[in-house]
């Protein structure tokens, strides 16, 4: 196994890696093991993580309460369908979803992806008003710089130039992708357009931050206003919380933190600490009762093969567990108060335009163009995964990171950050 070069070297002629121009791209780093919030390379070296997986790994990697618990699943019941079958741990993690988010979020659909979550979400939104009134609600206004997924009705509502809207002009359903309502003209033409386009079903965003379009964030206020103006205006309100749900800004749940009840949750990503695909879909009664009728044309027609994994779903729970076992919260909020002091400094270099801090995320904005691959490489060279999303190094560590581990990636950011117009 210390010798990467079969697997690796063959496999690289047949797989086809996420948003890659495979043709230029530069060799990603094999890794061979992974430990709290370590990763190691199959050449032996140790990386500090910045990013967790794709922001999942919240309790460090190989947490043993959740290899133990995909274990047992595992040996008892990897899984059985949920049509006409049940089984115990997707039944407990809707349970304890309900008991755990906000306002009165209390139905659970699973899902397998994040983009699936939300392709879910905008199903139940629009044939809410079709069981409610009949009325054809059939479009969603959502946010530049908004990311909600990858396929066409998630692309749709992504921002334009991410969601490559004029590539596949035609093909993705037409929104309103309009600017998050931070000031009063904007908030201005938030509300105009909720009065008059009488067509949109719901509003979608990522609540406090927008993960992959740059680690935005905007004010638990902008939210209010926003939850202010979909009651005036009837129309639903849906938080894409697959980055932000699960300790990620401090509180359990951005809705949490910003004690702002959406209609509709969509969770993922950490949701099982990063073992196993699982997402979900998360409505509130309100929403629920318009399907809960007599008739089965108001059902919501959808099922994945895999939805309520068993695994999935033990392990979710295990990572519930955590919540209440660990100190997670509050580790978050002491990364917060380090990420704070360490990197707000880094704002009075000359490269840097903006430092972002919010839960145990941090973003430095730089303000000169680089090679993002040949940062990630130069962070490599340096002990550290930090994987730069366009001008923007982020991180958005294991919540179990050691202040130590912390201290390396931040200095490392901040010596990137004299560096980068170096790196183009
Ligand atoms: C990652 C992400 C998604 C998509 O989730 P996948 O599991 O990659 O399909 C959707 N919304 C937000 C906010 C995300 O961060």
């Amino acid at each position: 196994m210390a010798n990467p070069n079969n697997w690796f070297r063959s496999g690289l002629h047949h797989i086809w890696l996420p948003y890659a121009q495979m043709k230029t791209i530069p060799d990603p780093a094999p890794v061979s093991r992974t430990q709290g919030a370590l990763l190691e390379l199959a050449d032996g070296r140790q990386l500090i993580d910045g990013v967790g997986s794709w922001w999942t790994s919240v309790h460090g990697y190989n947490h043993p309460t959740l290899l133990d618990a995909a274990r047992a699943q595992l040996e008892t019941m990897p899984h059985v369908m949920l049509g006409g079958l049940a089984h115990e741990q997707a039944y407990k993690l809707a349970t304890r979803l309900s008991d755990i988010t906000p306002g009165d979020l209390d139905k659970t659909f699973f899902t397998e992806s994040g983009s699936v979550a939300v392709e879910v979400a905008m199903k139940i939104a629009v044939q809410y008003y079709m069981n409610l009134t009949g009325e054809r609600r059939t479009r969603f206004l959502s946010f530049k710089g908004g990311y909600h997924g990858d396929t066409f009705a998630t692309m749709s509502v992504c921002d334009p130039d991410e969601g490559m809207h004029s590539l596949f002009a035609g093909v993705v359903p037409e929104q309103y992708v309009t600017d998050l309502p931070i000031n009063p003209e904007q908030q201005e033409a938030f509300d105009r357009l909720l009065s008059q386009q009488k067509d949109i079903a719901a509003v979608l965003v990522e609540p406090l931050i927008q993960g992959a379009g740059g680690m935005r964030m905007h004010s638990e206020d902008t939210l209010r206003f926003m939850r202010a103006a979909c009651d005036r205006h009837g129309v639903l309100l849906i938080f894409d919380e697959i980055f932000t749900g699960f300790g990620r800004t401090g509180e359990m749940f951005a809705a949490t933190r910003a004690t702002v009840p959406p209609d509709i949750m969509c969770v993922g990503k950490a949701l099982t600490g990063g073992i196993t695909p699982l997402a979900a879909t998360i409505a509130s009664r309100k929403v629920y009762e318009a399907f809960h009728t007599d008739s089965s044309e108001n059902a919501l027609m959808h099922g994945p093969t895999f939805t309520g994994h068993a695994v999935g779903c033990a392990v979710a729970n295990a990572g519930l567990d955590l919540f209440e076992r660990e100190p997670r919260l509050s580790q978050v909020r002491s990364i917060e108060q380090q990420l704070s002091k360490e990197l707000m400094p880094v704002k009075e270099l000359p490269l840097v335009n903006r430092v972002q801090v919010c839960g145990a995320v941090a973003a430095v904005e730089l303000s000169t163009d680089f090679n993002v691959e040949k940062a990630r490489r130069w962070f490599i060279d340096r002990g550290a995964f930090i994987r730069p999303l366009g001008r923007v190094v982020y991180l958005t560590p294991a919540f179990v990171i050691k202040p130590d581990q912390l201290r390396a990636l931040t200095s490392v950011i901040a010596d990137f950050a004299q560096h980068a117009d170096q790196l183009s």
